[in-house]
């Protein structure tokens, strides 16, 4: 739909220390009340915008995040979809990358902007970072061409950079710039004028409708490999009660050792229907299963091939496909298809 007033963008409060104070007895920062923290930030009013506001009625630090509350996000836009041009999601930026990644999965055919933000300081506090983050982020979500909106995904802003939030992950935890996108270029940045690469964006099809996913399946694990890793250890995972699928996380491009209890136990796991995603340990570059001989027998196995997937979006889109009841036949190439511009 066309419109020639002002954009219209929803403002959902989830927590994090965006919107956090101290609490006086602990001295730890807590999350705070939301409509006190718009009252530090009278700079909105004077975007080109109309901005509604929600908030979570018990907003967490995002290290409490988990699928029910990305099933509330999903939920909310979905409810206020019509209503809005975009959406700016506050989060805390522990997990942001996660939940980025996994709302990206559960809307399908996005055709507006769901923008995650947050901040390192407090928005109270003299030095914060947080009122660049937040108004940015804003004044992206607003973009439009001929009266519809430009970005049509699911996206992070954070410290002067908007990057595709599936492709993103948290390296820092002192500095402002706390994300990266290291197998994908940012699509807007911020200086005195925005730079925006457009030919990045993710294009979806006009004429299909949204299709909200809100259902996950957690029944997944991380395990992340290391010289020394233990068979016992290993063994108990892999048999643990109603596992179905693991990111293993492998060496280099996509390596592991070659010992034969190890690859035993992968053949055993794959046998009895468990689904093994391989992604690299590496910040940057691609799984490459078959490159060295530490790796053929795992091709062989039928392992799948991560590719240049984050961890953070490979667990997500792992919940996101198991609950999809996909035929096990199909589902390699399920995963190893880019759903929303989430591998190369
Ligand atoms: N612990 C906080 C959170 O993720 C950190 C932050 O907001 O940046 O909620």
């Amino acid at each position: 739909m066309h419109s020639l007033s002002k954009p219209k963008i929803l403002l959902i409060y989830t927590g994090g220390t965006i919107g956090m104070r101290k609490d006086f007895e602990t001295g730890a920062l807590k999350a705070f009340n939301f409509s006190k923290l718009l009252h530090s930030i009278p700079e909105l009013q004077l975007l080109d915008c109309e901005i509604d506001t929600f908030s979570f009625e018990n907003p967490i630090d995002s290290s409490d995040m988990n699928p029910e509350h990305w099933a509330d996000m999903a939920r909310t836009i979905e409810k206020n979809y019509l209503d809005f041009d975009g959406f700016v999601v506050l989060h805390g930026s522990d997990t942001m990358s996660y939940s980025a990644s996994a709302l990206s999965f559960m809307f399908e055919n996005l055709s507006k902007p769901i923008i995650f933000t947050g901040s390192q300081l407090p928005i109270g506090d003299l030095r914060t970072d947080a009122k660049e983050n937040l108004i940015t982020a804003i004044q992206i979500a607003s973009l439009q061409e001929n009266g519809a909106p430009l970005i049509k995904e699911v996206c992070l802003y954070f410290e002067y950079k908007l990057y595709r939030g599936n492709r993103t992950t948290k390296i820092n935890a002192e500095h402002f710039r706390a994300f990266v996108s290291p197998n994908y270029p940012f699509l807007v940045e911020s200086g005195v004028h925005l730079k925006i690469n457009s030919d990045l964006f993710l294009e979806t099809n006009a004429e299909d409708s949204l299709k909200v996913n809100t259902h996950l399946d957690n029944n997944v694990a991380i395990i992340k490999m290391f010289p020394g890793i233990n068979k016992k250890v290993l063994t108990a995972i892999l048999n643990s009660e109603g596992l179905k699928g693991i990111v293993l996380e492998t060496y280099g491009a996509g390596n592991a050792p070659t010992e034969g209890w190890f690859l035993n136990l992968l053949q055993s796991a794959i046998n009895k229907g468990l689904y093994i995603v391989n992604v690299t340990q590496c910040a940057i570059g691609s799984v490459s299963m078959g490159q060295y001989e530490t790796s053929t027998t795992m091709k062989k196995l039928g392992i799948i091939s991560g590719k240049d997937i984050t961890t953070e979006a490979a667990i997500t889109k792992l919940m996101y496909l198991l609950a999809q009841n996909i035929p096990q036949e199909d589902f390699k190439i399920a995963f190893e298809t880019s759903l929303r511009g989430e591998m190369q």
